[in-house]
């Protein structure tokens, strides 16, 4: 999966290694064990599904935030995508609106040893302003319009926040910074639902 990564043009080494070392297959559900490891994503319950393994590397190398990173995920979903983050970061707070799938990513991080990750159940949308500033916000689910205000105000000055927009399940991820927002390619993610 890696070597596969690298040919698709994620060169961030760290993210490479975290890639490497989280089993995927420990946050699919069982009867998919054997497909954890194809470039696709799969549901997850919930009529949600774990991110394709190149939209997780390339959305944690999009961050361009170092080792020492304090970072927020919005839409924990499976848990793999924090588990990432965590190997590749100090600190990572991830935000899920469905508690279920709270639960299974809670059970699953702490399975494969990824203390450094708090998961929360309730609208990501409003981020974690008891723990913001972030040094980093990865959003991995898609907003219609814009990225929620919210997490823009809780960036540290020059962090990223990466973020999905667009309808229907098709847009484009965008990374805001410094006031400048930079067009990072197409992609397809299940809904943002907010205020619910
Ligand atoms: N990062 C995940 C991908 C999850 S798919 C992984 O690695 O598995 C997106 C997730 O965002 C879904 O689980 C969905 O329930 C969640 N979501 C959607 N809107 C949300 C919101 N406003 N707040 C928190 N989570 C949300």
């Amino acid at each position: 999966m890696v070597e596969r990564l690298r040919a698709r043009g994620i060169t961030d080494e760290r993210v490479l290694d975290a890639m490497r070392q989280v089993p995927r297959e420990r946050f699919v559900p069982r009867a998919m064990a054997r497909d954890a490891y194809e470039d696709a994503p799969l549901p997850i319950g919930l009529d949600q599904t774990i991110s394709a393994p190149l939209i997780v590397a390339f959305s944690a190398a999009a961050l361009q935030a170092g080792p020492g990173a304090h970072v927020l995920e919005i839409g924990t979903g499976s848990g793999y995508g924090a588990a990432v983050l965590a190997r590749c970061h100090r600190s990572v707070v991830t935000i899920e609106r469905h508690p279920t799938l709270a639960d299974r990513a809670r059970a699953a991080l702490a399975a494969t040893g990824c203390a450094n990750v708090v998961v929360r159940t309730g609208d990501g949308a409003l981020g974690a302003p008891d723990r913001a500033p972030f040094d980093g916000i990865v959003v991995t689910a898609m907003a219609e319009d814009e990225p929620p205000p919210a997490l823009l105000e809780q960036l540290a000055p020059d962090a990223a926040l990466v973020c999905p927009v667009g309808r229907r399940g098709q847009g484009t991820l965008l990374r805001y910074r410094g006031g400048r927002t930079e067009d990072l390619g197409g992609v397809a993610f299940v809904p943002l639902v907010t205020g619910s």
